[in-house]
């Protein structure tokens, strides 16, 4: 598939400014995001990969501080109360958060910023702060997304119908996004991505297109 072909835009004239360097990368459960974030955070030191907190345990080879922080409830609870989070969702049984302060802290200072968070926090995050990129990762085809989901072997079967369900309807919401790369290859998806990040003027857009 080419890059025209993994490309669909939402919008004929998507309005793309230079002076926008937040990106949101969301995406129904298993598409394959994170995979696509850790390729960035090795190939691409120079975007800022923010660290989301969640309650969720962790998954074996992730570490605090790394893919996530890792939080009990009560500490979950004290980070909304003194709005500390940017946004945050509750997904699949668990809270997800972005910490507001380092964000804020790289977008000040010019430095291209990337959240991977889910389809709640990007409707939030459209709200707060329009002039932000969102991009929609979608699977090739939705059979895929099952097998990438279940392939995995990390969750039981109770949480991968939970986010499935979560995954069809982030699926239904993909037109409410600015863009959206079809996940076909890492590497590729990686490479749209830096693009739109590091040189939106330079993304031509064309057509609606489905999966
Ligand atoms: P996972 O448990 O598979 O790492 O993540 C589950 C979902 O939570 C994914 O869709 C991921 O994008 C989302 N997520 C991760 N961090 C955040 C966050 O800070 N905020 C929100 N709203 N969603 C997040």
């Amino acid at each position: 598939m080419s890059w025209s072909d993994s490309l669909r835009a939402h919008d004929t004239q998507v309005d793309l400014l230079p002076s926008r360097r937040l990106t949101v990368l969301s995406g129904p459960s298993g598409v394959g995001k994170s995979t696509v974030v850790a390729e960035i955070r090795r190939s691409h030191p120079e975007v800022w990969l923010s660290v989301s907190v969640t309650t969720r345990k962790p998954r074996p080879g992730e570490s605090h501080g790394v893919q996530y922080f890792f939080a009990d409830d009560d500490e979950f609870d004290r980070l909304i109360e003194a709005d500390e989070l940017l946004e945050w969702a509750e997904f699949a049984g668990n809270r997800y958060g972005t910490p507001r302060r380092p964000v804020l802290d790289r977008l000040t200072n010019g430095v291209p910023t990337l959240l991977e968070i889910d389809l709640q926090g990007a409707r939030q995050v459209r709200k707060t702060m329009p002039e932000a990129l969102l991009v929609f990762l979608a699977p090739p085809t939705w059979e895929e997304l099952e097998r990438r989901l279940r392939g995995r072997g990390t969750e039981p079967e109770d949480v991968i119908e939970r986010r499935l369900a979560a995954g069809r309807v982030e699926c239904a919401a993909e037109p409410e996004f600015d863009i959206t790369l079809v996940n076909t290859s890492v590497q590729d998806v990686c490479h749209r991505l830096i693009a739109l990040m590091t040189d939106p003027q330079g993304v031509t857009t064309s057509t609606n297109r489905e999966v």
